[in-house]
Formats: C-alpha cells, sequence, structure tokens
C-alpha cells in the first residue's frame, strides 16, 4: 500500500511542476498527437474502388453502392462516420496504402459531432465497373483490374481479363457491354470475363 501512495505523489509534483496532461480544448486549439487516428477520408484519385475497406471494417461502416444501368455499372464507396469508431483497420488495410495517395486515411480532424447524420460521410465519386462479358455479373471495378495489372506488369498477359483492361484503361479497346449469353465458345476465353466464366472457357467447355 505504501508504494502507490509515493508513486501518487511523484506524480502530483511533477504535475505540479510541468503542468496537467489534459489540453484546454474547446476553450484553446488541441493539436492532436503525430499519429492520432481521427476523421478517415476517402482520396478519390488513390482510392480503386475494391471494396476491401468496407470487408475488414468491423462496424459495417463502410458501404459500397453498386448501380447498374443499361450499359453502364459504377460503384460509390461511402463511409458512414456516425458509425466508425477510428480503429485504422481500413486504412491499414486498403490495397493502396503504399501508393501516394492511399485510398483512404485517417486524419487529424476529432471535432465531428453533429445533428445531421447526412452530412456524416466520406465519399468517392462513382468508379465504373468492369462486368463480365458473358453473364453480366459484376467483377471489380475497372480501376481495381487495371491497379493490378500495372502491379504484375507483364505477368499481366497471362490473364486476358487484366491484359484486355488494361489495354481499354490505355483507350486501345472498345468498351463492351454485353450480357447473359447462354453459352460459351472458344473465342469468349479473350474477353473480359468472371472467374465463374473463365473456368468454363478454359475447363469444361474444351
Ligand atoms: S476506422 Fe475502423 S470503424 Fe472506422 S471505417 Fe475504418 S475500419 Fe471502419
Ligand atoms: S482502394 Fe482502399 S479505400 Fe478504396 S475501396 Fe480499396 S481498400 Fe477501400
Amino acid at each position: 500500500m505504501r508504494y502507490p501512495k509515493l508513486r501518487e505523489l511523484r506524480e502530483a509534483i511533477t504535475a505540479l511542476i510541468k503542468g496537467p496532461y489534459t489540453s484546454k480544448f474547446p476553450y484553446e486549439p488541441h493539436e492532436p498527437a503525430k499519429r492520432f487516428r481521427g476523421k478517415p477520408v476517402y482520396s478519390n484519385e488513390g482510392c480503386i474502388a475494391c471494396t476491401a475497406c468496407a470487408l475488414v471494417c468491423p462496424t459495417r461502416a463502410i458501404e459500397f453502392r453498386d448501380v447498374v444501368t443499361k450499359g453502364k455499372a459504377m460503384r460509390k464507396m461511402i463511409l458512414h462516420l456516425d458509425e466508425c469508431h477510428y480503429c485504422g483497420q481500413c486504412s491499414a488495410l486498403c490495397t493502396t496504402r503504399d501508393d501516394v495517395p492511399p485510398g483512404i486515411k485517417h486524419t487529424s480532424e476529432f471535432d465531428l459531432a453533429g445533428f445531421d447524420r447526412a452530412i456524416m460521410v466520406s465519399t468517392t465519386d462513382e468508379k465504373e465497373l468492369a462486368v463480365c462479358e458473358i453473364c453480366g455479373d459484376i467483377i471489380t471495378s475497372k480501376a481495381h483490374l487495371n491497379w493490378i495489372a500495372t502491379k504484375l506488369g507483364p505477368l499481366a498477359f497471362s490473364n486476358p481479363t487484366l491484359f484486355i483492361a488494361s489495354l481499354k484503361g490505355l483507350g486501345f479497346s472498345e468498351d463492351v457491354f454485353q450480357t447473359a449469353k447462354d453459352y460459351v465458345s472458344r473465342s469468349d476465353r479473350i474477353k473480359i470475363v468472371c472467374a465463374k466464366c473463365r473456368r468454363k472457357t478454359t475447363i469444361e467447355q474444351f
């Protein structure tokens, strides 16, 4: 019992000399610590809409909204700040975390209380999706395919989906938006197709 009392006394004397640890916020501006995890924000340039952050978010604060209309499929990432508990999983495991800028990062903003939940969001612009040219299922975003192809370099040429996607990204190939084909043929191998249809074109049919 004696030691804790001495320790408390030492802390009280230190606090008297050095001043309190707490800041005087909101009466004075507060400067958060260097690695403080404040409001997470998306970078429209850095985010490739791969949805990895939504999958690892423990509170399901991140929503991805896919809208498929005739001729176009788009995805938007939406982070609901009122459901976020600032754990940092999304930024730590973001696919583009080592890029400049990364897809998502924490800022030092912390004074986020408000009355309108609708404005407590961080979003990206809509990103175009790649859909399977055979069955019409969503594969991932085009930016994600391009990112993988760039990372793989020449190795991307072993996967038709990746190299066609990168050619389209460079403007060398026309966009195709074709859905629900009843059959597959050998020529379907050189198309942007989902894993299920790739299997059909390469293993099951030949
Ligand atoms: S900081 Fe944690 S809770 Fe908040 S959005 Fe990221 S993963 Fe989800
Ligand atoms: S790039 Fe990062 S921020 Fe964007 S969807 Fe993927 S994991 Fe989330």
